[in-house]
């Protein structure tokens, strides 16, 4: 079938579509209506059906295969590797599952995972979508603040995290930054559930804190049945960045996801069981939500957990570590980020031909615009198709790629393709709101129904979902839009072109920031009277976050500016997280706004990266612009 023709069905039958694409999951019970739209611009998928993520995740496959490889922890940062069989992961999560129960976690409840990149972590999600527990997995890269926004709008019941992290042989102290957090938090969880790796002190609660070995060890032979799930209960909460310092807990259903899960795998990433599946992400994010735990096990693969840098810089200095892993475990598919690329080219091609490659078949990446010549090289490199994807935190899986097992259409250098069925992507003139026409910029914009696997609401705010996502209409069909927030061009054969965002979120190293998270973290400097972060283009990161202060106290010498920088920097680290430490930090008199006190992003940025500073008749102080230039110039 042509892609064209599978497309168009989506959007001209979507009930018959996605009740064909529904038949990839188990269902307990079926659903009685594909699509509820009684309630726009939201949307209830597959209702009254009954289905569970951990079911259909594991349990589905223990029968026809039990003993293949289900979950390959790896972390080069402890030197350990091991491999879990499905049925050795469905003993794992029921015991996880087990331990929850006895702890009082039941339906609705919501559990916050603070952890690393280890096996323990994907019990922890896969059981808390048994028992029909929320979770909300937090960045291991975020600090106490960031943690504590998150605890006290999620209010879970328990918290499981561990002693600690580690990055490139650098001990992160997870229970510190939690303890500090839960302090910091109105709302305090019941209970907190601690995988003790051995790499950190840790302080306990007594009452509160509890040794996950001690408690698996009691719930060894735990049988913990699947709680079946209505189709729209919610699995889990992700929060993303937006324009406020708030963050936006994104929830999402069970059975839309599952179904938009199980059709990309195949689909898009044209696997199958018994494949080997290998995302670079992390599970904090929503790529490794979406293909390092659920996708690849629905899809019935063994799906890879990497706990460690792309190049390794000290236990084995080896920049050939992720083709190692290839070579080893057979991996067939797999999915990573412009940025860890780009770190990558910077190694000798030798590194990459000194393993055997062969099973791999292709390479998806997303996250991050990317550019031609980092898409050519590692093509080059690896000799297999490398395929942009675009998506979001919101969509949960790509809303535009190309779709290569409907129809191997060609992928085009810097687009990340055609729009994905079920989506129906248009560009809006920003100004007018007119629908764009070829090669015109605009809003990336889609208009309402989205289809199964997207964002339910913001957890606990439908008004600040509306407000936030769906403010626009379709000039034609006066539907509801959903905004993306990206800028896109589309050619006259109608692939898109991702032309960077249209608020205030940058994305470092494919991480989606909020620069006003940045700044309320800055601002708690006490020498901090007003700041500015904006986005810069960065060869390697994608781009950076560079700062603009005004002291209270101003600082005439270039060792006190240096010692503010510093010292903001490491404020940043402590509320937000490494994450979101900016690159640098300016000082300045001065910062431009308009009339009406509103910061000028876009021009700050583009002086930042030498462009001129667009339209300026609204600015309060042109004197403001020289004083970013001279700041750029010290
Ligand atoms: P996140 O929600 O963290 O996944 O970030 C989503 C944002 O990352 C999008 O709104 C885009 O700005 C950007 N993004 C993701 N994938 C791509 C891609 N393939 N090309 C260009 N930008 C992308």
């Amino acid at each position: 079938m042509s892609f064209a023709t599978f497309y168009q069905r989506s959007i001209d039958d979507p009930s018959a579509f996605w009740t064909e694409q529904a038949r990839r999951i188990d269902w307990h019970h079926p659903f009685s209506q594909v699509l509820d739209d009684s309630r726009p611009p939201f949307t209830r998928w597959f209702v009254d059906g009954a289905t569970n993520l951990c079911h259909n995740a594991v349990d589905r496959w223990v029968a026809t295969r039990g003993e293949q490889p289900a979950l390959i922890a790896i972390s080069t940062e402890t030197n350990s590797e091991k491999t879990y069989s499905y049925r050795e992961l469905h003993a794992e999560v029921q015991r996880m599952a087990a331990i929850m129960q006895s702890l009082g976690v039941g339906r609705g409840d919501r559990v916050l995972i603070y952890m690393p990149m280890i096996a323990e972590a994907t019990f922890a999600m896969l059981a808390c979508a048994r028992i029909g527990a929320i979770h909300s997995v937090v960045f291991g890269g975020f600090a106490s603040h960031s943690l504590a926004s998150r605890i006290d709008d999620a209010t879970p019941k328990l918290i499981v995290s561990a002693d600690a992290g580690s990055r490139a042989g650098k001990i992160l102290p997870y229970k510190g930054l939690l303890d500090e957090a839960i302090k910091l938090a109105q709302h305090k969880p019941a209970q907190v559930l601690l995988v003790n790796r051995g790499l950190a002190a840790m302080a306990t609660v007594a009452g509160r804190d509890l040794d996950y070995a001690e408690q698996r060890q009691r719930h060894m032979d735990a049988k913990v049945p699947v709680t079946w799930l209505e189709s729209n209960e919610a699995s889990y909460i992700l929060y993303t960045s937006g324009t406020t310092g708030k963050p936006k807990g994104v929830q999402r259903d069970v059975g839309g996801y599952a179904v938009a899960l199980a059709t990309s795998m195949d689909t898009i990433f044209c696997s199958k069981g018994g494949g080997t599946f290998f995302c670079t992400s992390d599970i904090g994010w929503v790529v490794g939500h979406s293909y390092i735990v659920y996708g690849p096990l629905i899809a019935g693969m063994a799906t890879i957990l990497y706990e460690g840098l792309p190049v390794l810089a000290t236990s084995r200095p080896d920049a050939g570590i992720w083709w190692s892993i290839v070579e080893k475990y057979k991996v067939t598919r797999m999915f990573s980020a412009p940025t860890a690329i780009r770190v990558l080219k910077k190694q000798p091609p030798e590194l990459m031909q000194k393993y055997d490659l062969s099973s791999l078949q292709a390479l998806y990446l997303a996250g991050e615009p990317l550019d031609e010549s980092t898409s050519s090289w590692i093509a080059a490199a690896l000799g297999v198709p490398v395929i942009d994807n675009y998506w979001q935190t919101e969509s949960g899986w790509p809303i535009m790629t190309v779709a290569k097992n409907i129809e191997n259409k060609p992928c085009k250098l810097g687009s990340p393709g055609l729009p994905m069925y079920g989506y129906k992507v248009r560009l809006l003139n920003e100004a007018t709101g007119a629908l764009c026409g070829a090669n015109e910029k605009g809003v990336v914009v889609i208009e309402w129904p989205l289809p199964p696997g997207c964002l339910q609401t913001i957890y606990g705010d439908d008004q600040r979902c509306v407000a936030t996502y769906w403010a626009t209409r379709m000039p034609d069909s006066g539907l509801p839009a959903y905004s993306t927030f990206d800028w896109g061009i589309r050619d006259e054969d109608g692939y898109y072109f991702i032309l960077g965002r249209t608020d205030d979120v940058i994305n470092v190293a494919g991480h989606r920031l909020g620069t006003r998270e940045i700044e309320e973290s800055i601002a708690s400097h006490p020498n901090v009277s007003e700041v500015a972060v904006v986005g810069v283009e960065d060869k390697l990161k994608g781009q950076v976050a560079v700062a603009f202060v005004i002291p209270k106290a101003a600082e005439s010498s270039a060792e006190g500016r240096a010692r503010l920088e510093t010292e903001i920097m490491r404020v940043v680290d402590q509320r937000l997280g490494s994450v979101g430490r900016p690159a640098r930090v300016y000082v300045v008199g001065l910062l431009p706004k308009t009339r009406s006190g509103k910061l000028l992003r876009r021009s700050i940025q583009a002086l930042c990266e030498g462009r001129d500073p667009g339209d300026l008749t609204t600015i309060e102080d042109p004197a403001s612009l020289q004083q970013i230039k001279d700041a750029l110039r010290v």
